[in-house]
């Protein structure tokens, strides 16, 4: 299917500044935006002609990128116990831990989500813990995943920091993919020094494993000169998926009362990322999506068991589908998810 250009300038719309059309088409061009370019898209008002012209050029790019593809993903939050980690938006955090009580899913409950999300037509599946949840056991969970989802489904990891012993370890365990990110604010609004974090990532790379990471959390009450430092660093980096990740309020924790970005001026930085991402990067917001199961750090109970996943997967699958995307049954070589 092929993409219709935008009328800029006609009859039918307002026009879009001549400097930022070219702004974009560079980025659809696939040359990267310098850091002053992007802080020129950055200080638009969200409301304009233009930051909806960015928009049409982060769709554009994903398109190119991905050959019109889109994937559905799928995280398993295995545990929710007090984490040291103490991210000041997260239900699990030790000093303000959110849940009424512990829970951890039992191996067999793990095993029958990676069956369930396998069975239909998920791409990839992240398993994710708790930094408390022990590394050991992790490789023994991961391992036992990886025989459930079968050869096709694409095993990602969402857990604590590790050395780069332990990224090979996670690597014959049969993790493809890791999910680490250094957070915005890391070590002020986090309990974990951001050298740690980018230690990690370093790791991750090293043993051959494949990246995913983000912006996080983005919110109303950032530097603007710290998040597009961000966004240019992050979206440098070698990943198959990466985007803006936005602060959710969990009632209880430290950032419960941050002020939010508003929709808009969210879509136009995640806008912004993917111009600046290129198609290097062939995923990201606007063709993917994710189900749930088990835990998770925005919410303070467990999600329903496996009996929802069929529908949940086919509700996201006909989302994409309705956005013009194509669906494959299973996950590209092409893109690099599985060894
Ligand atoms: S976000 Fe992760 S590291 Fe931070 S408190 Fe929650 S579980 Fe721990």
């Amino acid at each position: 299917m092929g993409i219709r250009t935008p009328v800029v300038g006609s009859a039918v719309g307002p026009a879009v500044d001549s400097e930022v059309a070219e702004l974009v088409d560079k980025a659809v061009s696939d040359v990267r935006l310098s850091r002053d370019e992007a802080a020129r898209l950055f200080a638009l008002d969200e409301h304009s002609p233009e930051a909806f012209h960015l928009h049409w050029g982060a769709h554009r790019i994903a398109w190119q990128a991905s050959g019109g593809q889109a994937l559905i993903y799928a995280q398993v939050g295995i545990d929710a116990r007090p984490c040291p980690g103490n991210c000041g938006y997260c239900s699990f955090a030790a000093a303000s831990y959110a849940w009424e009580r512990e829970a951890e899913l039992p191996l067999e409950d793990i095993l029958g989500y990676c069956r369930a999300f396998s069975e239909n037509g998920v791409h990839l599946v992240s398993l994710m813990t708790t930094s408390v949840y022990g590394f050991e056991r992790f490789l023994e969970t991961a391992s036992a995943a990886r025989a459930a989802l079968g050869p096709e489904v694409a095993l990602m990891a969402n857990i604590g920091d590790f050395d780069a012993r332990q990224a090979e370890a996670l690597r014959e365990a049969g993790v493809d993919v890791v999910y680490h990110a250094v957070r915005l604010g890391e070590g002020s609004i986090t309990a974990i020094p951001e050298e740690r974090r980018r230690e990690t990532i370093t790791a991750v790379l090293d043993a051959g494993l494949v990246l995913m990471s983000g912006v996080e959390p983005v919110h109303a009450e950032l530097d603007g000169d710290m998040l597009l430092d961000r966004m240019m660093e992050v979206s440098s980096w070698p990943q198959v998926c990466s985007g803006l990740s936005r602060l959710r309020h969990v009632p209880g924790t430290p950032m419960d009362g941050t002020r939010l970005l508003t929709a808009p001026r969210y879509r136009q930085l995640g806008s912004l990322f993917r111009l600046l991402a290129g198609s290097r990067i062939p995923f990201g917001s606007e063709n993917t999506c994710w189900c749930n199961g088990g835990t998770n750090p925005r919410d303070r109970q467990m999600f329903p068991g496996n009996e929802q996943i069929a529908h949940d997967v086919t509700r996201q699958r006909q989302a994409l589908e309705e956005n013009g995307w194509q669906v494959p049954d299973r996950i590209p070589r092409q893109f690099g998810y599985r060894r």
